[in-house]
């Protein structure tokens, strides 16, 4: 037994990169919450979770005030029960957006210690399927550029080898997302996947008048066309459009995802290991999709996402936005438009302490 005797967490802004903007929201900073759990033999793990920018203190008092002192004393080895007994401890307020993205961050902690423990890489110890995974690019295709700057984006990630970009959609008329998409079709020709996402931002008539326009265009898929919770206009959707409909990054629990998927409303499925809950319940979303035959292209996160990508047999894509590199030494590497998943037996990134000591605000 590894007895976990400390467990902290702190709070940490990490500016973007650059503007990232689409239909409902601008993405500013992110709020990075770190957990770091010790255990008797002297190891620390570190995990972590985020916000796009509100609700980190929140996240921070639940862990702080309700979930760590829980820890103290418990064998870091049974991962599983150490996530059944939080997330029962905390019935209130599940499920929930605050309590599954503080329950990640303590889960991704436990799985740094346990990859640790045995000696391997993260995308070995959760399945191990293959080291390299599809990349796609988002950050080429933020709502507010113009035309000319998403072609020359598109182009470049097409140069790089990069199988697929995403655009955001949701301009003011239909003909604006039509002519954008047209501009980088006409750039890439077909050989390349091009998504879109909405971000809950339509009513169902206007994401089938959309979807209807797009059909053309050959999309990969089309994200988030409604509010995350109408699963009755996903199932509309899904049936009168060819184009499939991808959900999953504003979705938090594993009877969420199962609601979508019996009822094929979901044809890529998009779990977010921070929003689930952590590594365990990402694992379990993603094994229930390849029941339904359904493909797994997680949101964000580029940085943990390509290990699980990398575990699992029906991982698709990683998304990429880089976000980390102001607070990591390492980077995501990039071979020939595939991510490669870390070898090192832990997470695989490597902080930087200082530079996340520099950013602390709780
Ligand atoms: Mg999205």
């Amino acid at each position: 037994m590894t007895k976990i005797v400390d467990a902290t967490a702190y709070l940490v802004d990490i500016e973007v990169e650059r503007l990232r903007t689409d239909a409902v929201q601008s993405f500013l900073r992110q709020e990075t919450v770190f957990v770091e759990v010790t255990t008797d033999d002297g190891n620390t793990g570190t995990g972590y979770s985020y916000t796009i920018g509100t609700g980190g203190m929140s996240v921070l008092a639940m862990l702080r005030e309700h979930l760590l002192p829980r820890l103290v004393g418990a064998d870091a080895a049974l991962v599983e029960r150490i996530w059944a007994d939080l997330f029962a401890s905390t019935r209130a307020t599940t499920v929930g957006a605050i309590t599954s993205l503080a329950l990640a961050a303590v889960d991704t902690a436990l799985w740094d210690l346990r990859c640790k423990r045995a000696g391997e890489p993260l995308w070995r110890l959760a399945g191990g399927f293959r080291r390299r995974v599809p990349l796609y690019d988002t950050e080429g295709g933020w709502l507010h550029l113009s035309t000319d700057e998403l072609v020359r984006g598109a182009v470049a990630s097409q140069a790089a080898g990069w199988p697929g970009v995403k655009l955001k959609i949701g301009k003011d008329r239909i003909e604006q997302d039509v002519e954008r998409l047209h501009a980088i079709r006409d750039a890439v020709g077909p050989g390349m996947d091009i998504m879109v996402d909405a971000n809950q931002s339509m009513t169902y008539a206007e994401a089938r008048r959309r979807a209807a326009a797009f059909e053309p265009l050959g999309l990969a898929w089309f994200e988030e066309p409604l509010p995350a919770d109408d699963v009755a206009g996903h199932v509309a959707l899904a049936r009168s459009t060819v184009i499939p409909v991808a959900v999953g990054e504003s979705l938090y629990s594993m009877a969420q995802f199962r609601a979508y998927l019996e009822q094929q409303a979901a044809a890529i499925v998009q779990v977010d290991v921070a929003r689930i809950g952590g590594i365990t319940p990402w694992l379990k979303v993603a094994h229930l999709a390849e029941s339904f035959n359904v493909d797994v292209c997680p949101h964000f996160l580029m940085e943990l996402h390509v290990s699980l990508v990398a575990a699992i047999p029906n991982g698709r894509y990683v998304e990429h936005i880089p976000q980390l590199r102001a607070v990591t030494h390492s980077q995501l590497r990039i071979e020939d438009g595939h991510a490669v998943a870390p070898d090192t037996p832990r997470l695989g990134i490597d902080w930087n302490r200082d530079a996340i000591d520099n950013r602390r605000r709780g």
